[in-house]
C-alpha cells in the first residue's frame, strides 16, 4: 500500500450503506426524498430499470430508464451489484457507483425490492436494512390509487405482490411504520443519525476536535 492510500484510508470514515425496501405504495420514495433533504450528506442510488417512465419522472434522477437489451448487456458486463425482476421489469443497482461513493464515506440509500436486499447482505453483510410498512392494507390501495400513475391492473398486482414483500420484514434490522408522514421521517432519520455518530465513524471524522481536546 502507498503512503498516498494510508493517508486516506486513515482518515476517512468508508460510508454506511443502507437498504431500504417496502411494499410498492407504502410511501419509501416520499420519506426518502424527505429526509434526504434535510441530510444532505446521505446519497441515494440511482437504479436502472426496464419499466415504463412514469408521467414526471425524469431520467437519471429517478431511474435511469434503459432497455431491456442494454440491461442485459450491463448484466453480462458484471455492471450490476444485484439485480432482480419485480412485477415483470427488471431492476438493478450499478456497482462502480456505489463502490466509490462508499470508499469516499459517503452514506448510501439503495431503495430496493426483498429479493435485491438479500443479494446485499450477503455481499456486504455490514449494511443496515430498514423495512417501511403501511398502517394497513386499506391505506395502503389508498395510496397506490392516489398517486394516480399506475393502471388499474397494475395497482391489483402490486396489491398482491405487497402481501409477499411484507413476508420478509424479518430479514431487516429496522421497521419503521408510515403513518403519519413527519413522524415516520423523524424515525428513518434518527436511524440514519444514530450510525453517524457511532465512536468508530466519529473518531474519524472528529479527529481534528478530538486532537484539540485531548491535548
Ligand atoms: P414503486 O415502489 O411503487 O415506486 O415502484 P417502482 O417501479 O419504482 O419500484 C418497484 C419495485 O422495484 C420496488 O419494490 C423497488 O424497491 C424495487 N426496485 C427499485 N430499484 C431496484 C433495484 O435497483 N434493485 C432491486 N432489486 N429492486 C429495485
Ligand atoms: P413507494 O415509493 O413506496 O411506492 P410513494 O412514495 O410513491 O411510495 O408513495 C405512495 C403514495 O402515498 C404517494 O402518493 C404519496 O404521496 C403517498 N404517501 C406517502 N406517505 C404517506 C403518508 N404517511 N400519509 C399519506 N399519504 C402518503
Ligand atoms: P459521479 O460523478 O459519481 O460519476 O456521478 C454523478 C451523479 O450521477 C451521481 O451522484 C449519481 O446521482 C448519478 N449516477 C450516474 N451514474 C450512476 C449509476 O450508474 N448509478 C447510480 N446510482 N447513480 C449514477
Amino acid at each position: 500500500m502507498t503512503q498516498t492510500q494510508k493517508t486516506a484510508d486513515s482518515s476517512t470514515a468508508k460510508g454506511t450503506l443502507y437498504v431500504v425496501s417496502a411494499p410498492s405504495g407504502a410511501g419509501k420514495t416520499s420519506l426518502l426524498k424527505a429526509v434526504l433533504e434535510q441530510m444532505p450528506e446521505l446519497k441515494l442510488s440511482i437504479s436502472h430499470t426496464t419499466r415504463q417512465q412514469r408521467p414526471g419522472e425524469v431520467n437519471g434522477v429517478d431511474y435511469h430508464f434503459v432497455g431491456v437489451e442494454e440491461f442485459q448487456q450491463m448484466l453480462e458486463k458484471e455492471n450490476f451489484l444485484e439485480h432482480a425482476e419485480v412485477f415483470g421489469n427488471f431492476y438493478g443497482t450499478s456497482r462502480v457507483w456505489l463502490e466509490s461513493q462508499l470508499e469516499q464515506g459517503h452514506d448510501v440509500i439503495l431503495e430496493i425490492d426483498w429479493q435485491g436486499a438479500r443479494q446485499v447482505r450477503e455481499l456486504m453483510p455490514e449494511c443496515r436494512s430498514i423495512f417501511i410498512l403501511p398502517p394497513s392494507q386499506d391505506e395502503l390501495l389508498s395510496r397506490l390509487t392516489g398517486r394516480g400513475q399506475d393502471s388499474e391492473e397494475v395497482i391489483q398486482s402490486r396489491m398482491a405482490a405487497a402481501n409477499q414483500e411484507i413476508q420478509h420484514y424479518d430479514e431487516y434490522d429496522y421497521i419503521v411504520i408510515n403513518d403519519n408522514f413527519d413522524l415516520a421521517c423523524q424515525e428513518l432519520a434518527a436511524i440514519f443519525t444514530a450510525r453517524r455518530l457511532r465512536k468508530d465513524s466519529q473518531k474519524i471524522r472528529q479527529q481534528a476536535l478530538l486532537k484539540e481536546l485531548l491535548n
